[in-house]
């Protein structure tokens, strides 16, 4: 990235906009520690500066209240195949379509869950070991997100499904013959905590709905140690909620 920017300065404003389209293409590589770590996302290209400068990032520490009325989910999920890729920065399902969420007045379509271990957002401070990020989008592009937390218990089947074909190189994807619901990878109960947030990887990207689902699931030893194998710690660290409220809404 010094170079392009160097190359930018020297030629001006007219070749700078197509330098950056070039860019583009070859995103920088980021991680989660060191140089090109979360305090530095914003600084690795100019399409992520929001990851320093945005005031509604994610994720956060929710603290939930009484559950209230008003802003229910409803979740229209059908089963999938199982296409499970590793793109370095977590293990991903992609969905086949026809699995929905309505929130908020618009229907999002499902298009795919990754994990991220230990936990992004923190209830009253503490992490889970894993958390699962169910990702929406509707028509227009606009997402929408439902997080599950998982605590160390017995092994989780629907997990397991996923698990049993987790490439262990990235850019690689496995498939399956087994179908999943994403349905199976939800509690009992549904509250959850509403609030406006960001994807919490570049470009961080805001007015991200964020549903984080209060009942944990639970995940066995075994299922985390073969995660952790794979994917080093892929937390983003909690950001300041900066006056935004968030909602505790009732199943
Ligand atoms: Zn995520």
């Amino acid at each position: 990235m010094k170079k392009i920017l160097l190359v930018s300065t020297a030629f001006g404003v007219l070749l700078s906009s197509s330098i950056l389209l070039a860019a583009d293409d070859e995103a920088p590589q980021w991680e989660y520690t060191g140089d090109t770590g979360p305090d530095h996302w914003g600084e690795l290209s100019e399409d992520w500066s929001t990851c320093n400068t945005g005031q509604s990032q994610s994720p956060i520490d929710i603290v939930f209240t009484e559950a209230g009325e008003g802003d229910e989910i409803m979740l229209d999920y059908k089963p999938s195949g199982i296409s499970v890729v590793n793109n370095g920065h977590t293990i991903q399902q992609n969905f086949d379509t026809g699995s929905t969420m309505q929130s908020g007045g618009s229907t999002y379509d499902l298009v795919q869950f990754h994990f991220h271990s230990p936990s992004e957002h923190t209830f009253n401070g503490a992490h889970f070991p894993l958390e699962v990020h169910l990702v929406h989008a509707d028509k227009e592009g606009n997402l929408a997100v439902l997080g599950v937390m998982f605590e160390e218990g017995e092994a989780n089947e629907t997990l397991e499904k996923v698990w049993q074909v987790i490439p262990e190189k990235s850019d690689m994807t496995n498939t399956s013959e087994q179908k999943l619901n994403a349905h199976d990878l939800l509690p009992g109960n549904m509250d959850f905590a509403l609030y406006s947030g960001s994807l919490t990887t570049p470009p961080c990207s805001e007015d991200v709905r964020w549903h984080v689902v209060r009942e944990p699931l639970q995940v066995s030893k075994m299922q985390l140690k073969k995660f952790q194998d794979v994917i080093s710690a892929n937390n983003r660290p909690i950001l300041p909620l900066n006056g935004r409220t968030v909602k505790t809404v009732s199943d």
